[in-house]
């Protein structure tokens, strides 16, 4: 015996699931149709100043793109967002988190990691709101040369996006008692970030010259977070530039890729100081606060 009233029922429930799933779609479509991404594809620097100043944004919006187990620690995201209290006006700061599958990837160009963000990214400027996306891997960077020692840990390449290796993140914090996975979350993050204030001289004017000749938009003044040891390693191998600077493809540029053993060294030398962070120096201080900085 059929229950009719149950087929009835059924017939419901199905026409109600299309139901919600017709206007789901149509909401999805308009929200895309709605989202403007040119303010997030220009080039690392170019939004110095709206990051700086209150001037056009009030807010900052940092999303945190992360794979599954790859996600950063609280200590890191909380030591990121005082340094740009510290460095810009903005007091309105929000984190939020997108946790993403593995792309299953051996290495990451950097061509491949945009067009991840392309895909997996959700905040973008509007309004008042500036936002900021930074992804943590668990790929290494496709430039890395592991038998030179030559890894990199971040690198920014427009003027809101970030990439964080973390998975070399925390293959060179194993390799060390004192320092930690925070501790170089932290200065990567945070050097990174200082090109995206336009540091140095790349959309943030000098005021006065500090731009080291041999390593283009990098601090010469010592023990400045933005120095180009950072970046290369003064003592090494010439080679380790050529690697970095082979990823100026397609348009995509990134400021810079640092380099793991120069972050150890630079996190060694202060931590014997007493404190893991490492600060600006008066000159890119200056920079900062000529173009809209505290
Ligand atoms: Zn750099
Ligand atoms: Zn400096």
């Amino acid at each position: 015996m059929i229950d009719m009233r149950k087929i009835g029922f059924y017939l419901l429930t199905l026409g109600l699931l299309i139901l919600t799933n017709c206007s789901k779609n149509s909401d999805n479509d308009s929200e895309s149709q709605k989202v403007d991404k040119s303010l997030n594809l220009k080039t690392t620097g170019d939004s110095a100043n709206d990051i700086l100043s209150n001037d056009t944004y009030t807010k900052l919006l940092i999303e945190i793109g992360y794979v599954t187990d790859f996600k950063p620690t609280t200590e890191s995201i909380s030591n990121f967002t005082e340094f740009l209290k510290e460095y810009t006006f903005k007091e309105n700061i929000e984190v939020k988190y997108k946790e993403l599958p593995s792309p299953e990837k051996d290495s990451l160009s950097l061509e491949e990691i945009s067009e991840l963000e392309m895909e997996n990214r959700t905040a973008y400027t509007s309004g008042e709101t500036l936002a900021i996306y930074i992804y943590f891997s668990d790929a290494p960077s496709a430039e890395d040369n592991e038998d030179e020692d030559l890894v990199t840990l971040g690198a920014v390449y427009r003027n809101t996006s970030m990439i964080i290796h973390e998975a070399t993140v925390r293959r060179l914090s194993a390799r060390s008692f004192s320092i930690t996975t925070a501790d170089i979350e932290s200065a990567t993050m945070n050097h990174e970030f200082g090109h995206l204030f336009g540091l140095v001289d790349l959309g943030t004017p000098q005021v006065n010259d500090h731009n080291d000749p041999e390593s283009e938009n990098h601090c010469i003044v010592e023990g400045c977070l933005m120095r180009a040891e950072l970046q290369f390693g003064r003592s090494s191998k010439k080679g380790q530039l050529a690697a970095s600077k082979a990823s100026n493809l397609s348009g995509l540029k990134s400021g810079c890729s640092l380099s793991g053993n120069s972050v150890l060294q630079l996190l060694s030398n202060k931590s014997a100081k007493g404190s893991a962070t490492v600060p600006l120096d008066t000159e890119c201080m200056l920079d900062l606060q000529a173009n809209g900085g505290r």
